[in-house]
């Protein structure tokens, strides 16, 4: 059998062990330190736009962190994509409150604004109004932000921006993650630089920064004697961890163009292939890292499945996955609300995404194409 081909995998640069053996040198074996310290620092500079970056053990967490500081609490109601990771969705039910889920429009399979709109207006007249808007850039595409940021600032509802998969992507050339209140990054094993597990939070002010210490470091109070008036956690990063994450910064430019040359790769790959769609950027608006790439197929046109090429893929040990099963039909989800018309449902049913990573050769892609061309030939 040949080697695997990975969805996605980590791909370091080579520095990162000389940041790790930094912190182990100043004995900095906590979740203070230089790594710490210049990881946010590259990352605020990355961003822009007056961000002040506070890095944590994930972006479960920085979700969590950023409900908490909107003051989402018990029986609130929170809308957002239900065509994402569930990761996008758990803390607002840690939070004690009810994700309400909104359909994607099929351009850029995000958020669909009309949804969002019918949905406000809808729990509005039913007495509620909802607190906050999560939404997510899936597979680094950006969400439609002018039309959303227009909806929020209509009814004064702030935005949570998830670009846990969209670092690097932009929208109308600004980079995603820092058009919200507060936005969220990950560095998880499988996104485009990784730390092993961890993310951020993305703030507009210092003072929201040092919120977010405050409460990820357990809610200490200023007293010689540890004092808490507030219920805090446990989710800073560790000044090892951040060595790994200063090592991907060096190289995140990079890992951006290769994962573009993988989209490029699978549009020459299908354009001669009648039903296939490479999900693509529907105007020069949205720049998209494509940290996945992904396709739609017409089982009409093709007479072929998402799981006929998924097990063909697999026979050769190719790893490919359907597109996220959306929130709203999953089983612990089963009893929440949802706007819209099956956009996403329709995604699911069709849409496989494929072998990305920056590290993937020209071998892996020879391997690649071979499936497809097996598959399709006819
Ligand atoms: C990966 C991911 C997360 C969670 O990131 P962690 O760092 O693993 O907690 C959240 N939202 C989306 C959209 C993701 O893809």
């Amino acid at each position: 059998m040949q080697d695997k081909i990975w969805l996605s995998s980590p791909h370091l640069s080579g520095n990162e062990l000389q940041f790790i053996e930094d912190a182990f040198q100043k004995n900095w074996i906590t979740s203070i330190g230089d790594n710490i310290d210049e990881f946010e620092f590259s990352l605020k500079n990355f961003l822009n736009n007056d961000t002040e970056v506070c890095v944590l053990n994930s972006a479960t967490s920085a979700i969590h962190l950023a409900l908490i500081l909107l003051g989402i609490t018990k029986g609130d109601e929170v809308l957002t994509s239900t065509f994402s990771f569930i990761a996008s969705a758990n803390p607002i039910v840690y939070c004690g409150a009810a994700p309400i889920f909104i359909d994607s429009e099929p351009e850029t399979w995000n958020m669909c604004p009309i949804a969002l709109e019918e949905a406000i207006k809808d729990r509005i007249s039913k007495g509620k109004k909802p607190k906050a808007i999560l939404l997510i850039h899936l597979y680094g595409m950006p969400a439609k932000m002018d039309e959303i940021l227009a909806i929020g600032s209509k009814y004064g509802i702030p935005i949570i921006e998830d670009a846990a998969e969209s670092l690097g992507s932009k929208y109308k050339g600004k980079p995603c993650g820092v058009f919200g209140q507060f936005g969220i990054l990950s560095f998880n094993g499988n996104k485009i630089i990784t730390t092993s597990g961890g993310g951020a939070l993305v703030c507009h002010s210092k003072e929201d920064k040092e919120k977010a210490i405050f409460l990820s470091t357990q809610a200490r109070d200023l007293a010689p004697h540890y004092q808490h008036s507030n219920i805090g956690y446990n989710y800073r990063m560790s000044n090892i961890i951040a060595g790994i994450g200063r090592g991907q910064m060096e190289v995140l430019a990079e890992r951006v163009q290769a994962r573009r040359k993988m989209h490029d790769f699978y549009f020459t790959l299908c354009k001669d292939i009648d039903g296939i769609e490479v999900f693509s950027e529907p105007n020069n608006d949205f720049y998209s890292n494509h940290w996945l790439s992904a396709i739609i197929i017409d089982v009409k046109k093709t007479g072929k499945t998402r799981e006929d090429l998924r097990l063909a893929l697999l026979d050769e040990n190719i790893e490919s996955r359907p597109l996220w099963k959306p929130l709203h039909i999953q089983p612990v989800f089963s009893n929440t609300s949802y706007y819209g018309n099956k956009v996403a449902e329709t995604l699911f049913d069709n849409g496989l995404c494929l072998p990305s990573g920056s590290n993937l050769t020209d071998n892996d892609r020879n391997r690649i194409a071979n499936v497809f061309k097996n598959v399709f030939s006819n």
